[in-house]
């Protein structure tokens, strides 16, 4: 697949440099994690769900998974700004260490609302690992504490992330040409 509706897609970062990355990331986590008994590492549906899904295999520290998922992007390329929760978490977070993940970090408006939601819970720690992070793009005070790769303002697809839905299953991170 080299496009998606007519419009071409450049390669970012391929497969195997995200495997790297990736299994980087989880031996950071797992040595800061050690102590924390039973985590759970919360994936934000839908764009995080091959991230969570590689993350969690490169953690090798007993885990729990669950899923959050808030309304998101749609058809369009801009985010809404406020959050919408479609489907809560099934496990209680109260007095455990938490991992949120998700994909990219943008404007930051999602991760910092969804951030403030799970700090409501009363988590003992909660810390925040996104894949890709558009720094040059915040619009808010939110920084996450495990990044992947710094990327440029394009839009990116693949590796779980999509274009009004298409784009899921590419194994690289692409941009989205004008045309
Ligand atoms: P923020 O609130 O930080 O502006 O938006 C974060 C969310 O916007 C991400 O979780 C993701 O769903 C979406 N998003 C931001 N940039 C991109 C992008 O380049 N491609 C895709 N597919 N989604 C993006
Ligand atoms: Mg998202």
């Amino acid at each position: 697949m080299e496009e998606i509706r007519g419009r071409r897609l450049t390669l970012l970062i391929g497969e195997d440099e995200i495997k790297r990355r990736v299994r980087e990331l989880g031996d950071r986590i797992a040595v800061e994690f050690r102590d924390a008994g039973e985590f759970v590492v919360v994936g934000l549906l839908k764009g995080a769900f091959v991230f969570t899904a590689d993350l969690i295999r490169e953690i090798d520290l007993p885990l729990k998974v669950d899923f959050l998922w808030v309304s998101s992007y749609g058809q369009s390329m801009e985010s809404a700004g406020t959050i919408k929760v479609l489907k809560d978490l099934e496990t209680d977070i109260e007095d455990r260490d938490v991992l949120l993940v998700d994909d990219i970090l943008d404007t930051g408006t999602t991760l910092k609302e969804i951030h403030a939601f799970l700090l409501m819970k009363n988590p003992r720690r909660l810390k925040t690992c996104v894949l890709l992070d558009k720094k040059g793009r915040r619009k808010v005070d939110f920084e996450a504490d495990y990044v992947g790769f710094e990327v440029p303002n394009r839009f990116l697809v693949g590796y779980g992330l999509d274009w009004g839905e298409l784009g899921r299953n590419l194994s690289g991170v692409y941009a989205v040409e004008d045309q």
